[in-house]
C-alpha cells in the first residue's frame, strides 16, 4: 500500500468510526460515565435470563428493533456480501465497528447471537442460493430470530448420538424427534436442526443440518424450568414436520462438520464480550467497600483473581479473533469459552465470600441477595456451548495434538 492509499484508508476509517459512533449515540448511551458504585442501577445480576414469557416477548421485540435500526444504518454484518444483506466492508471496518460498539450499552445478545453470529457465516458458506437470499438479510434485519436445535435427551456432549430423524419423500424432508435445552425457542422464527438422515452408516456420517420454520404445524415448544427460577430454555417436539429441500445446509450427511463449525462459532460468540465482566468486577469492588472488607487480604486475593482472569479473557479474545479462517474460527476458540467460565466462577466465589449468608436470605438490601441468581446461573455457563471437560479434551487433542481419549462409541 502506498502513502496515498494509506492516507485514504485512514480517512475512510475515521469517517466510518464517526458514523458508527453517531449511530450508537443516537440509539443508546455510553458505558463510561454511567453511574456505578453501591446502590446505583439495576439490582439484577445474572448470567442466565430470568424473565416471564411476556418479558421474553418484549426482549425479543427490542432485539428485532435494534437489528432493524442497525441494518438501516448500514452497520449490520460489516464484512458480509451486500447481495445477502451485508455492508460489504473490510475487516478493518469490522475492527473499528467492534471497538466503538464495545463502548456502548446494548441490548443483550441472547436473541441475536445465534442468527447473526453463528448461523449467518455457516448459511453463507453452506446454504442454498434460495436460502441465502431468503434468510440472510432477514436475519440481519431482525425479521428472523434463530434458535439452535442440536441437543437431545440422549445427545449432548455426545452429539453424534442424535436420533431425530429426517426422511426424504422425493421433494421435502419429514422430521420427527425431540430437542432439548433450545435457548430462546419460544421467540424464534427459524431453527437450525441436526437430524439423522442415514442410520445405516457410522453415527457421525449419517447426520444432516437443516433450517426449519418454527411457526409451522407439527412443532411444539415447551419451557423448561431452571434452578434459578426462569425458563429461557425449551424442549422442542417435532412431529412429521415438513422441511423443503432448499432448507438443507451443506450436502446430505455432512451435518457433523456443519455442526462442528457452528459450535466453534458459538464458543467464539460466548467468550467474546457476551457478558459485562467489567461491570461485575465494579460491583464486587463496591460491595467490598460497602461492607468494609476492601482491606481484607482474603477479599483482595479473590478480587485480584477476578481481575487477572477477566484480563486474560479480554487479551485472549483480542488475539484469537484474528485467527479465524474465512470467518470460521479454529478449535483454539475453546480457550475463550473456558476463560469466560473461569472468570464467572471466580466472580461467583468472590461474591459468595463478600455477601455471605445474605446470598441465601433476602434482607432486601441492594446488591446482596441479587447475587444468588448469578451464583446459581454460573454452572449452566459451564455446560452450554460445550462443557468445560469437552472443551479441555478439544484443546488437548486438536490444539496440543495429544493422543485422543479412548472411546467405546462407534465412529
Ligand atoms: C445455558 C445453556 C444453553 C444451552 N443452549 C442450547 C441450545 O440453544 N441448543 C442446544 O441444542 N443445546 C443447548 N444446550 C445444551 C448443551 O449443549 C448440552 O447441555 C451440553 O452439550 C452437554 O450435554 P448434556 O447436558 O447432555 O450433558 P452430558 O453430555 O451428559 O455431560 C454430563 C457430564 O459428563 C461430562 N462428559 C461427557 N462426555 C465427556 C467426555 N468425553 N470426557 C469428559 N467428560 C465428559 C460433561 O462434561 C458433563 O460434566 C444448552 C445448555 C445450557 C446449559
Amino acid at each position: 500500500m502506498n502513502t496515498t492509499d494509506y492516507k485514504g484508508l485512514r480517512h475512510e476509517l475515521g469517517a466510518f468510526r464517526h458514523h458508527v459512533s453517531s449511530f450508537f449515540s443516537r440509539i443508546t448511551v455510553k458505558k463510561e460515565g454511567r453511574a456505578t458504585g453501591w446502590g446505583f442501577g439495576s439490582d439484577t445480576v445474572n448470567v442466565l435470563s430470568e424473565f416471564t414469557e411476556t418479558q421474553e416477548e418484549e426482549r425479543a421485540m427490542a432485539a428485532r428493533t435494534y437489528l432493524r435500526e442497525r441494518f438501516d444504518a448500514g452497520l449490520a454484518w460489516i464484512t458480509g456480501p451486500r447481495e445477502y444483506g451485508g455492508a460489504g466492508l473490510t475487516p478493518d471496518h469490522d475492527a473499528v465497528y467492534r471497538e466503538v460498539e464495545r463502548a456502548f450499552e446494548l441490548p443483550d445478545k441472547d436473541y441475536t447471537v445465534v442468527g447473526t453470529e453463528i448461523l449467518a457465516p455457516v448459511l453463507l458458506s453452506h446454504g442454498t442460493e434460495k436460502a441465502k437470499i431468503s434468510y440472510l438479510p432477514a436475519i440481519h434485519r431482525g425479521e428472523q430470530l434463530v434458535c439452535q436445535l442440536f441437543s437431545e435427551p440422549d445427545a449432548g456432549s455426545d452429539l453424534a448420538a442424535v436420533v431425530t430423524s429426517a426422511l426424504f419423500d422425493g421433494t421435502d424432508w419429514r422430521v420427527t424427534g425431540t430437542k432439548v435445552w433450545s435457548s430462546g425457542a419460544s421467540q424464534a422464527d427459524l431453527g437450525v436442526i441436526l437430524a439423522r438422515t442415514d442410520s445405516e452408516v457410522p453415527r457421525h456420517r449419517g447426520l444432516t443440518m437443516f433450517l426449519v420454520d418454527m411457526h409451522q404445524e407439527g412443532i411444539e415448544v415447551r419451557p423448561i424450568r431452571q434452578m434459578t427460577g426462569g425458563s429461557s430454555f425449551y424442549e422442542v417436539w417435532l412431529d412429521d414436520v415438513c422441511i423443503p429441500g432448499w432448507h438443507i445446509l451443506g450436502a446430505r450427511e455432512t451435518g457433523w462438520s456443519v455442526a462442528l463449525e457452528m459450535l466453534l462459532l458459538e464458543r467464539a460468540a460466548l467468550g467474546a464480550d457476551r457478558l459485562p465482566i467489567g461491570d461485575y468486577l465494579a460491583r464486587l469492588l463496591a460491595t467490598a467497600q460497602q461492607f468494609g472488607r476492601i482491606d481484607s487480604p482474603q477479599v483482595r486475593a479473590r478480587l485480584i483473581d477476578v481481575l487477572i482472569k477477566s484480563r486474560l479473557l479480554e487479551l485472549t479474545n483480542g488475539r484469537l479473533t484474528t485467527l479465524s479462517v474465512d470467518g470460521i474460527p479454529g478449535p483454539e476458540m475453546a480457550m475463550l469459552k473456558l476463560l469466560l467460565t473461569q472468570s464467572l466462577l471466580a466472580i461467583s466465589e468472590a461474591a459468595s465470600l463478600l455477601v455471605g449468608p445474605r446470598l441465601v436470605a433476602d434482607s432486601g438490601a441492594w446488591g446482596t441477595y441479587a447475587w444468588s441468581q448469578f451464583v446459581l446461573g454460573t454452572p449452566g455457563m459451564r455446560i452450554g456451548g460445550g462443557t468445560d471437560e469437552i472443551l479441555k479434551n478439544l484443546l488437548a487433542e486438536r490444539v496440543l495434538n495429544l493422543p485422543r481419549e479412548p472411546t467405546s462409541s462407534v465412529s
